[in-house]
């Protein structure tokens, strides 16, 4: 009988996310199983079964997907950029590595490719194994998966992408390359036209400043840049904010440029409509004042 799995953030039967970037606090959550431990060429991976969340993804000690809550965070990342663009048919995803974009890009009935960049071959793997329903998105017709830095990747593309979502982890790790101004520069020259971007926007009850300098360099690159948020009990301080730009200056990020029906939307998604959409959008007065004054 193999001794049971441990892990350093795991003690007494509990997760717990202490981490430099959310000083002072850390998410916790009861362990029923340790399901995975891998030191990837890039990543210390993580799976374990929770309590109440489901299996629960961690790379390099923090939490990027759990299964009772990630459609939060992989809808409206996705959807506020898609239907922003009025017909996105080549749509980019760098990092996403568990599949979640995929999903909800593959919704978009105008599609023609989407294409992922992860640097880990790890995280597809695990993914596909222990959140299945969030990895499904890799089995789309659709759906072509390049493993590589996302940074490198970007080089020698020029106005292909009508939509690129930037779902990277943290910057401290292989990410790092994704966060400087070099990939921005690069990720706007990969767009077309109109082409719109988003990206994993940090939290406001955590890092207003850091949100005010990313959405300042984005506002000298592109016409249009607003900052939005979603609810998401397991990610620090329970939300995450989404920074998205439009090289359309005619276009108006806080108002969906395609909407589904209601029924459609019923159908097809948990957390993300066309209110939502909006509403994502209306930030509470400190916010506001720190990232639009
Ligand atoms: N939704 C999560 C969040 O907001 O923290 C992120 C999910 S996804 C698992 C993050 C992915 O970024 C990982 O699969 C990781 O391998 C990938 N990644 C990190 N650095 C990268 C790079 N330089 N190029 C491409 N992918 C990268």
């Amino acid at each position: 009988m193999a001794a049971p799995l441990s892990h350093p953030q795991i003690e007494n039967g509990w997760f717990m996310e202490k981490s430099t970037m959310w000083p002072g606090q850390a998410m916790s959550l009861k362990v029923e199983e340790i399901l995975h431990i891998e030191k990837s060429q890039f990543q210390d991976v993580l799976v374990f079964q929770s309590a109440n969340y489901g299996n629960v993804l961690v790379l390099d000690g923090v939490i990027q997907a759990t299964e009772r809550d990630e459609f939060s965070y992989q809808e409206m990342i996705t959807h506020l950029a898609m239907n922003s663009h009025p017909n996105p048919k080549k749509v980019l995803v760098i990092g996403g590595g568990d599949g979640g974009v995929l999903r909800e890009v593959v919704k978009h009935e105008c599609l023609e490719e989407a294409t992922l960049v992860d640097i880990d071959e790890a995280v597809p793997r695990v993914s596909k194994k222990y959140l299945p329903n969030m990895a499904i998105g890799f089995q789309h017709p659709k759906v072509k998966v390049h493993i590589g830095d996302g940074f490198a990747f970007l080089k020698d593309k020029i106005n292909q992408y009508d939509v690129i979502i930037t779902d990277s982890s943290d910057p401290d790790g292989p990410a790092e390359s994704l966060f400087g101004a070099d990939f921005f520069h690069l990720l706007k020259a990969a767009l077309t036209e109109k082409g719109v971007f988003s990206t994993q926007g940090e939290c406001m009850w955590l890092h207003l400043p850091l949100i005010r300098k990313v959405k300042d360099f984005c506002k000298a690159l592109y016409p249009q840049v607003e900052y939005a948020y979603t609810s998401i009990p397991t990610y620090p301080s329970g939300q995450i904010g989404h920074i998205i730009c439009s090289k359309d200056a005619e276009s108006n990020l806080r108002q969906p440029l395609r909407k589904w029906t209601p029924e459609q939307e019923d159908k097809m998604l948990r957390y993300y409509n066309s209110e939502v959409h909006k509403a994502a959008f209306i930030l509470p007065q400190f916010a506001k004042k720190a990232l639009y004054e």
